[in-house]
C-alpha cells in the first residue's frame, strides 16, 4: 500500500538494532530493533521516497534487509560491518508505564563513519533518529539543503554526550523526544518551560511524547495537542516514540509543504502509526497495513478530540 502524492525524499539515519525486550508478557530476544527500523516502516506508507543510512554487523539477519527493500525503502545507505550489530535490552514495568535499560551494546555503530550518497546528499526531509549525536551532526552536515531537519534522541544520549547533542541541536529545525527526555535536556520539570528552554537550544519547534497521555507541539505560535487512542492490546511499547516519527515524516513527504496545519496533522498521523506499533512486539505492529486501517484509524483520532464550541 502507498498512498503518496507530494512525495518528498526523506533520509533518516539511524539504529538497526537486535533487542531483548522483558516485561508482562515474558522474555523476548534478539527482536528487530532499532529507530531507523521503526522510523522507515511507517514512513514507507506514505512515500516510496524513503532512504535510511545505518549500519548492522555479521550477526544481523539479512532477511531484515530483504523486507525493507521489498517496502520500497532504500536500503543502500546500510552498511554490513564487521563486529556485531547494536543490541539494546529493556525491561517494562509490569503495567507498560516505564522502562529500564539493561544493556546498550554499541557493536559497529561505536566506529560508524556515515557517508552519504549524492542521492543521500540532497534529501529534502532528514531525519536523525535515535544514535550517537556525533553521527546526527556529521550526517546532518553532509546534506545538502534540507528543506526540514528533525532528531530525536534518549537519556543515553542527554546524559553521556551532552555537549555534542546540544552542538547538533543548533542544526534542527524540530526535535521529538518524550516528557523524560525533555526534562531532563531542559533541566527543568514543567513541560510548558522545558519546552521553552529548548526553543533556544536552535530548534524552532519541539514534539514532546507522552506515551498513553498523547503528545504536544510546542512553536512560537503556542502549543497543540494530541491524545493517544485507548487502546485494548498493548503489547510492547518499544518504537512507539519512533514510529510517531515514521508517519509525522511521512506525512510531511505526502503532504508536501511545512504549513501549520500540515504539522498538526502529521502529529495525528505520527500517534495513529504509533498506536499500531504498541500493539505487537518489534515492527509487527506495522507489518501489512491497509490504506482503510490508517485511515480509519486516523478518523478514530478526529472522533475522539471533536467538539463543539461554546458561546459565551
Ligand atoms: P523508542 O521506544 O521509540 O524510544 O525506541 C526504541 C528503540 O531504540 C529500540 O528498538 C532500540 O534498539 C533503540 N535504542 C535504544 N537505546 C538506543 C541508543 N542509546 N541509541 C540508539 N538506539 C537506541
Amino acid at each position: 500500500m502507498k498512498t503518496r502524492s507530494a512525495n518528498r525524499s526523506i533520509l533518516i539515519v539511524g539504529s538497526v538494532a537486535l533487542d531483548d525486550i522483558d516485561g508482562p508478557f515474558g522474555k523476548h530476544p534478539d527482536l528487530l530493533g532499532g529507530s531507523a527500523s521503526f522510523i522507515s516502516r511507517a514512513a514507507a506508507y506514505f512515500t516510496d521516497k524513503v532512504s535510511v543510512v545505518a549500519v548492522v554487523g555479521h550477526d544481523f539477519p539479512s532477511q531484515y534487509l530483504t523486507e525493507m527493500d521489498a517496502l520500497g525503502i532504500d536500503i543502500s545507505g546500510i552498511e554490513r560491518a564487521d563486529g556485531s550489530t547494536f543490541h539494546w535490552s529493556g525491561k517494562y514495568s509490569d503495567d507498560l508505564s516505564s522502562r529500564e535499560t539493561l544493556d546498550t551494546r554499541l557493536g559497529v555503530f561505536a566506529t560508524f563513519q556515515p557517508k552519504l550518497a549524492a542521492l543521500h546528499k540532497r534529501a529534502e526531509l532528514v531525519f536523525l533518529g535515535n544514535i550517537d549525536p556525533v553521527l546526527q551532526l556529521d550526517v546532518v552536515e553532509q546534506t545538502e539543503a534540507p528543506v526540514l531537519v528533525a532528531l530525536d534522541t534518549m537519556n543515553f544520549w542527554i546524559g553521556g554526550k551532552r555537549a555534542d547533542l546540544l552542538k547538533t541541536l543548533r542544526k534542527v529545525h524540530t526535535l521529538l523526544v518524550n516528557d523524560e527526555e525533555a526534562r531532563q535536556l531542559a533541566e527543568e520539570h514543567n513541560l510548558r518551560k522545558a519546552a521553552a528552554r529548548i526553543l533556544k537550544m536552535g530548534p524552532s519547534s519541539v514534539v514532546i511524547k507522552r506515551g498513553d497521555a498523547g503528545a504536544l507541539l510546542f512553536h512560537g505560535g503556542g502549543v497543540f495537542g494530541v491524545p493517544a487512542l485507548p487502546l485494548e492490546d498493548v503489547r510492547d511499547p518499544t518504537g512507539a516514540g519512533d514510529s510517531f516519527a515514521g508517519g509525522f515524516m511521512g506525512y510531511l513527504s505526502y503532504a508536501g509543504n511545512l504549513e501549520p496545519a500540515t504539522i498538526r496533522t502529521a502529529m495525528i498521523v505520527g500517534s495513529t502509526m504509533a498506536s499500531f506499533a504498541v500493539e505487537k512486539f518489534s515492527v509487527d505492529g506495522l507489518r501489512g497495513l491497509t490504506s482503510e486501517a490508517i485511515q480509519q484509524r486516523f478518523d478514530a483520532f478526529t472522533e475522539l478530540t471533536k467538539f463543539d464550541s461554546i458561546r459565551l
